[in-house]
């Protein structure tokens, strides 16, 4: 039977960044964890900063709700101060990992050839990258959103093994968006989702194309997840501040079952 886009589980995804410490975590999980109902029909990731992975790991235990980290190093182990390897995230439970968010390519100086190298390694251990990928204001400003966002994408997912594309989860996050308040039009969001599921399609063919979750990423709240869930290669979201808030985050992924209630 031919695949379809509804057989994509949505995801959505929680990036706390730089925020909360561990006693921060525990109040949070504590408060969330309880409320999340098993039959969701939504993939749940939180992923808090390295200090609390392993205390939110042993939090989550036995929850529906999954970890992932904001960053990785794409070395295996070495003489890297500071750093934190794939193997080291999947011993401490990690199974999600974001890579190339617009944060770390502008304050860190990320390239899409370290995405890239990101991404094997992240793959090679088995765990699930999230890779984002979006413009700046002013390459919207000069209609150069979809050539950015092609060759990011193109160049993230290099030499991936085909056997790999479809367990990866790509995040278009306009730049513009992220924590501005400002957030993309469900036909903006719409037309760059569905151009990123046609470079899937060229390069590995309908069946990944069909499989890849691409989550919308940029001032996601619960009041406007509803309509961008609605566009048909919307498959979840990555939030930062509204993920924050214990209410407000289960809000956004109890979105399914408010929808039936509005209606
Ligand atoms: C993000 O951190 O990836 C993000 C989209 O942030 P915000 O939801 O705050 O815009």
């Amino acid at each position: 039977m031919a695949e379809t886009s509804t057989s994509r589980r949505p995801l959505i995804a929680a990036n706390w960044k730089m925020f909360k410490t561990p006693a921060e975590t525990e109040a949070f999980l504590k408060e969330f964890l309880p409320k999340v109902p098993s039959d969701l029909n939504c993939d749940v990731v939180i992923c808090p900063p390295f200090i609390s992975l392993g205390l939110a790991a042993a939090l989550m235990k036995g929850s529906s709700v999954q970890l992932g980290a904001q960053n990785v190093n794409e070395n295996p182990e070495g003489a890297f101060t500071g750093e934190i390897s794939p193997g080291m995230l999947a011993a401490v439970g990690c199974q999600y990992v974001v890579i190339g968010h617009s944060e770390r390519r502008q304050y860190f100086g990320e390239t899409n050839a370290g995405v890239n190298k990101k991404m094997l390694a992240v793959l090679k251990q088995g765990l699930i990258p999230i890779v984002c990928v979006g413009e700046t204001l002013a390459e919207r400003e000069a209609n150069s959103t979809l050539a950015v966002v092609e060759r990011q994408v193109k160049e993230a997912l290099l030499n991936v093994p085909s056997a790999d594309t479809k367990k990866i989860v790509i995040a278009y996050e306009p730049v513009w968006a992220i924590g501005t308040g400002r957030v993309a039009t469900p036909q903006q969001a719409q037309e760059v989702h569905l151009a990123i599921r046609d470079i899937l399609k060229d390069q590995y063919g309908s069946l990944t194309s069909l499989s890849v979750r691409i989550l919308y990423g940029g001032s996601m709240k619960p009041d406007n997840i509803i309509e961008l869930m609605n566009c048909e290669d919307i498959d979840g979201g990555l939030v930062g501040g509204a993920s924050l808030k214990s209410d407000s985050f289960f809000e956004l992924i109890n979105y399914r079952q408010r929808k039936a209630v509005e209606r």
